[in-house]
């Protein structure tokens, strides 16, 4: 069922149900199979049986997936008792409801006390009775089952995680086919709400959430869980939309707190690839919610998209063809010049060192499509080291053909700090080529600094011990305080392209620049310009008393064989 968009806020109203259910009805009588199962067949999945051997052989085939069995107690071929008696002995039978169909008082005891949960009495009452006998029947079993096998989590009442994961995997194994979708419901910076208001408005709060995760599920078909904190899971049956969960999680909420600190991101997984494990499926909602920000006012959606599902495709592609790259030497490197603008004409200083890939099938790939997710992988080590030993390597065949050659940068991922032979393995391939460590320098972005200053500031002044020099890269981009700024270990600031795009003179990314490069002056370390496009860009950074330039302006990326000629240009 789907909510239509005349569905009314108040759900608890509507009847409520999980995932939709499997009814046996065990009776010899046609009609009175055929008069029970039009009651019920609107709401609940029916198997039909026409004696007591044959509920027997189906109980012991279906029984995971049979919520209830409504059964006839006189029948010539194995009668309710014997079904009672069995049900009762075995294990995995026992906790299966049933509801004896009788037209005997005394039967009633007899049934009771062998197990039968409920009687209806024939001729039967109205179907509405019947239908809400055989619901609550069904819902009694399961909170018993939740509370015996597993608990629910105190707080909200809602299940575990671990019986909804358990009891979702069960729902797939049985309606493969049903559509159904992972959502995650999540209150960002939920801690604020303790601090401010107070630990009993926080919990006021996640048992509001959850109750509507709950009211939510129900009505669509299928259930909630508390994951973790303030981070809430639904299984639900696919749904076209859902707008009317964010609508009631605003009304539900502003009733306790200001619609503005209701910061509530919705993620949705439609289930319509079906390729993916549970697990993976709320991975991605998850995902998806991340691309909501954490700062947004009242609650957000955002739903996996089939674009989505192309990226992770092609992702795992990159990822999965790896390892066949580097043998077969897929990955080559570029180098773009730096240009020393000091004086009155722009000298070659040194190249930045940049990974490309030649993929056999997609072609010429990114660095920013591939090193971010090798990076989230783990597997960017490889990479930078293949990229390091590449430049160093390259940087002695120039000076073999040349007699000289320029210091070349390479860039060093955050992971790389964590690799304890990091320092060894430069040392290395510096000595295997007889290069200096001065002349490789290694570009760390600013953002790693940011993340774990006491970490990459010892790996750092190792690395500076030795000779190599260290570049701040994409400076600005983080938010390195001034205090951190001067006691950085750095050899230069490498400032992000996105502060130099749109410079023009005396206006406000200018006079941030100029900021910049009062405090380079400051700390005493030259500044490189990246991603240097235009003239009046040159002519205004030069202007400022910036160092170094690297940009289209002077070049794009080159081959080694270029960029040989540049040297062999500059040194003559
Ligand atoms: P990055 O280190 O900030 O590198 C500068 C990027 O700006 C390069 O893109 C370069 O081609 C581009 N660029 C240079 N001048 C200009 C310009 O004037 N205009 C414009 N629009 N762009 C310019 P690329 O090569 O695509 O690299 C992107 C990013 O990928 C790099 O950013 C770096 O973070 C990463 N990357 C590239 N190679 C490596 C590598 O070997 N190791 C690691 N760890 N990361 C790498
Ligand atoms: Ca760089
Ligand atoms: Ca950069």
């Amino acid at each position: 069922m789907t909510f239509d968009s005349n569905a009314r806020l108040d759900i608890g109203a509507k009847y409520e149900k999980d995932f939709r259910r499997t009814v046996l009805i065990v009776d010899d009588e046609p009609v009175n199979l055929r008069i029970l199962g039009n009651i019920l067949k609107e709401e609940f999945d029916i198997v039909f049986a026409q004696g007591g051997t044959e509920a027997v052989t189906i109980l012991k085939e279906q029984k995971d997936f049979l919520s209830l069995v409504l059964l006839d107690l006189y029948m010539p071929d194995g009668n309710g008792y014997f079904v009672l008696d069995t049900m009762r002995e075995d294990e995995t039978l026992k906790n299966i409801p049933v509801i004896v169909l009788t037209a005997e008082k005394t039967a009633e005891v007899e049934s009771l006390r062998r197990g039968a949960v409920d009687f209806l009495r024939k001729p039967y009452d109205s179907p509405e009775v019947i239908k809400a006998r055989v619901k609550r029947s069904i819902e009694l079993s399961i909170d018993r089952s939740i509370i015996v096998e597993t608990g629910v989590d105190s707080l909200t009442g809602l299940m575990t995680k671990e019986f909804f994961f358990q009891y979702a995997r069960e729902y797939d194994k049985f309606h493969p086919d049903q559509k159904v979708d992972a959502v995650v419901l999540n209150f960002c910076k939920f801690h604020l709400i303790n601090e401010l208001y107070g630990r009993s408005v926080g919990d006021n709060l996640i048992r509001v959430i959850a109750m509507t995760a709950r009211e939510m599920s129900r009505s669509c078909g299928g259930v909630a869980c508390r994951y973790n904190a303030d981070c809430f899971y639904m299984y639900i049956e696919h749904q076209s939309d859902y707008s009317l969960l964010k609508e009631m999680l605003i009304q539900r909420v502003s009733s306790i707190l200001t619609p503005q600190d209701a910061r509530i991101r919705i993620g949705v997984y439609p289930d319509l690839y079906r390729s993916a494990t549970l697990e993976q499926r709320f991975d991605r909602a998850t995902a998806v919610s991340n691309t909501i920000s954490r700062n947004i006012h009242s609650p957000h959606i955002a739903v996996y998209d089939n674009q989505m599902h192309e990226k992770e495709l092609y992702e795992a592609r990159l990822l999965g063809d790896m390892d066949k790259a580097l043998k077969e030497h897929q990955f080559m490197v570029v180098f773009q010049p730096k240009y020393d603008i000091t004086a009155d004409t722009p000298k070659l200083f040194g190249a930045e060192v940049l990974i490309r890939w030649k993929h056999p099938e997609f072609g010429f790939v990114r660095p920013d499509s591939f090193m971010p997710l090798f990076e989230e992988n783990g597997r960017i080590k490889e990479l930078d080291r293949y990229v390091w030993r590449e430049a160093a390597k390259q940087m002695k065949r120039w000076k073999d053909m040349y007699g000289t050659s320029v210091p070349i940068s390479v860039n060093v991922s955050r992971v790389d700090f964590y690799d304890p032979d990091l320092l060894d393995f430069l040392k290395g391939i510096v000595a295997e080529n007889g290069i200096r460590t001065d002349e490789l320098h290694l570009e760390i972005t600013e953002t790693a600094y940011t993340d774990s200053v006491t970490q990459i500031k010892s790996v750092v002044e190792g690395l500076r011990n030795e000779g190599f020099k260290v570049e701040m890269d994409d400076f600005g981009k983080g938010y390195s305080s001034l205090n951190m700024l001067t006691s950085l270990p750095i050899d230069a600031l490498k400032l992000d392209m996105a502060f130099i795009t749109d410079i023009e003179e005396n206006n406000k990314e200018m006079s941030m620049v100029e900021f910049i490069l009062e405090i380079a002056r400051f700390l005493g370390v030259p500044v490189i310009a990246e991603g240097v496009e235009s003239a009046d860009q040159y002519h205004l950074l030069k202007k400022a008393g910036c160092d170094i330039i690297q940009g289209y302006y002077f070049s794009k990326p080159v081959s080694a064989v270029e960029f040989g000629q540049l040297i062999e240009k500059s040194a003559g």
